[in-house]
């Protein structure tokens, strides 16, 4: 889609249509300067809008008062700050959200929110489905369709943040993202970056570095990328010690098996400082994965690195040939972790009454040819 900025002085008729207005949720700190430098206007102006935009929720160029007059007509004319549009809503009893938002191509994706006691979390989508196949997953078993747009992904976090009524400047409802919905994010790495950019920026959401979640089940060199690229907490969907099981589980894993990953992982947090450290999230499959051995193979790997395990009780969708484990099975495992030193914690599971919990988001992936992992090329060039 060409981004045009001119046209505020065009006839109506010949403005652009609402949709070849560039959507601004997709446009980071500095390529909206490097815009603003080329209409020549101030980059700073730039600033002012995402302040207008991210810290005070405000979408209608009509509405920021400190740009001049002239800037706003130009704005409205070539810009917009767009959205998705809400298909459904459900509330948990536990307070959980989860919204279904339209995107481009007739396609759906699933965002949630979370509350706890002294956070809200949000989890965010990064693809229509996704690749990699993992067995246990069900946005997995749907295949990819497609990749969302860095305004697609930044704007799940407005609309909920808007959705929650917080006041944008003074409260912060949404105190943590994680990119833990719908898709791989490191296979979308192109549009990830810039939207975990501007969830971090001053100007933008303004969360901390620890407080952008990003999980991936292993793509070894955009983990590389990332750490070079921004700073931003991690999370490894590791889910077995060895190749043999999580070959089976997490099929990426033969690209990249167990001790690739865990070098990529020693030189994310290598020479960082010393509170960061990796969550390795390990879903607990009744009779699978969830042995005292395979806790202490576990311990083995772990051990010596700046690591927490978060234990994920399965939650089981329609067809799947896994279990949840036993609750005797997640506490003795974690037990295992901890007597070896290593922080193991269980999550509790939410939402699971509207089917938010993880690895039970669908959206609505209308598509015929499903892509998988073996049609994708997932190294970097
Ligand atoms: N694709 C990324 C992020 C999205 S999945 C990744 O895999 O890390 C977010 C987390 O939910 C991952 O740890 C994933 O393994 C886990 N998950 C997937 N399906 C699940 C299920 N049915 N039950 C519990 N956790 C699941
Ligand atoms: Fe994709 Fe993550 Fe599900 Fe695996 S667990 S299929 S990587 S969304």
């Amino acid at each position: 889609m060409a981004e045009r900025w001119e046209g505020a002085n065009a006839p109506v008729s010949r403005l652009p249509s609402p949709v070849s207005r560039v959507n601004l949720f997709g446009m980071d700190r500095e390529r909206l300067r490097a815009r603003f430098a080329e209409i020549g206007e101030k980059p700073w102006r730039a600033d002012q809008i995402m302040q207008w935009i991210y810290r005070r929720g405000v979408d209608d160029f009509g509405a920021m008062s400190n740009l001049a007059k002239d800037l706003r007509m130009r704005l409205e004319a070539s810009c917009r700050v767009a959205p998705p549009e809400l298909l459904g809503e459900q509330k948990s009893v536990d307070g959980t959200r989860k919204w279904v938002l339209k995107v481009g191509g007739g396609q759906a994706i699933e965002t949630v929110f979370i509350p706890d006691k002294e956070r809200g979390t949000l989890c965010i989508s990064s693809q229509v489905g996704c690749a990699m196949d993992c067995s246990f997953c069900s946005t997995g078993q749907q295949g990819l369709n497609r990749n969302l747009d860095t305004a697609e992904i930044v704007a799940q976090v407005w609309f909920a943040a808007k959705a929650l009524g917080g006041n944008f400047q003074t409260e912060r409802v949404i105190s943590n993202v994680v990119f833990m919905g719908m898709g791989e994010p490191l296979a979308n790495y192109g549009a990830v970056l810039p939207a975990v950019k501007i969830l971090q920026d001053d100007f933008g959401f303004g969360l901390s570095k620890r407080r952008v979640t990003v999980s991936t089940s292993g793509l070894v060199p955009f983990m590389d990328r990332l750490r070079q690229d921004v700073d931003t907490a991690l999370a490894v969907s590791l889910h077995a010690p060895d190749d043999a099981l999580r070959d089976e589980l997490v099929p990426i894993n033969r690209k990249y098996p167990v001790a690739e990953l865990m070098d990529a992982c020693r030189r994310y947090t290598a020479g960082r400082d010393h509170k960061m450290h990796i969550v390795y999230e390990y879903v607990m499959l009744d009779g699978v994965n969830d042995s005292p051995a395979l806790a202490r193979d576990l311990a083995r790997l772990l051990n010596g690195m700046p690591a927490k395990v978060n234990l994920i009780p399965f939650n089981p969708f329609p067809e799947t040939r896994y279990r949840r484990s036993k609750p005797e099975a997640i506490d003795a495992f974690a037990g295992i972790l901890r007597g070896k030193n290593i922080l193991a914690t269980t999550r509790r599971t939410r939402g699971d009454d509207i089917d938010a919990a993880c690895g039970q988001l669908v959206g609505k992936v209308h598509n015929k040819q499903k892509r998988r992992l073996s049609d994708i090329p997932v190294r970097a060039a």
